[in-house]
């Protein structure tokens, strides 16, 4: 009964890794430019509420798992994401989606407000590994957008042509088939910005 309980405890320790390391950049938004790269290795019981998101999810690289979807197109994401993401993007291939990029986990402090250096100071979706860009290049991110139109200011990625080859609209397999799977698009959110490659929990 001991030996048992022993190792029962010793099973549920190490569900958790030891440590946790990544490295991560800081958006300037004063300066528009990417700070870093600042490495961190710390033990995974003093993580602090910052470096955790949704789902269990955590910056830390140890609870990324790597996909590689059918076409060859390799990301990582968090665990607890992978089989919404992998099977919305295998749903998508199959109905005639053409899939180029993906990128899902990306550590950096995107979001949030600025410090007196005008750096931003929170960690985005994809610092812990619960969102993806897709098909960058044919799907920007824009500012000044409440509404999509060809005059709202492009600020990251490339140019979007709604109706264009590898650009997504509400109606595209791969909007469609995450959108099943609770997941929301960045090209649908309310706001004055529209992000046409992303997709996570909450759009953001
Ligand atoms: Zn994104």
């Amino acid at each position: 009964m001991i030996v048992m309980l022993l190792f029962l405890a010793t099973s549920w320790v190490e569900a958790h890794p030891k440590f946790c390391s990544y490295t991560y950049s800081v958006w300037n938004a004063r300066e528009r430019r990417s700070e870093g790269p600042y490495r961190v290795t710390k033990l995974y019981t003093e993580l602090q509420t910052h470096e955790r998101g949704p789902g269990g999810c955590s910056v830390c690289d140890e609870d990324q798992v790597p996909v590689r979807l059918s076409n060859g197109v390799t990301f990582k994401v968090c665990g607890a994401f992978r089989e919404a993401f992998q099977s919305g993007l295998e749903a998508a291939l199959s109905a005639g989606e053409v899939i180029e990029s993906v990128t899902g986990h990306r550590p950096s402090k995107s979001r949030g407000h600025l410090d007196g250096q005008g750096r931003r100071t929170e960690f985005s979706n994809h610092a812990y590994g619960a969102a993806l860009d897709v098909n960058e290049a044919q799907n920007g991110l824009y500012d000044f957008c409440v509404t999509w139109s060809p005059s709202c200011q492009l600020i990251k990625g490339g140019r979007y042509v709604p109706g264009g080859p590898r650009s997504f609209t509400s109606r595209s397999p791969l909007v469609r088939a995450l959108r099943d799977r609770g997941l929301r698009w960045g090209g649908e959110i309310t706001g004055k910005q529209k992000d046409f490659m992303h997709f996570s929990p909450d759009g953001l």
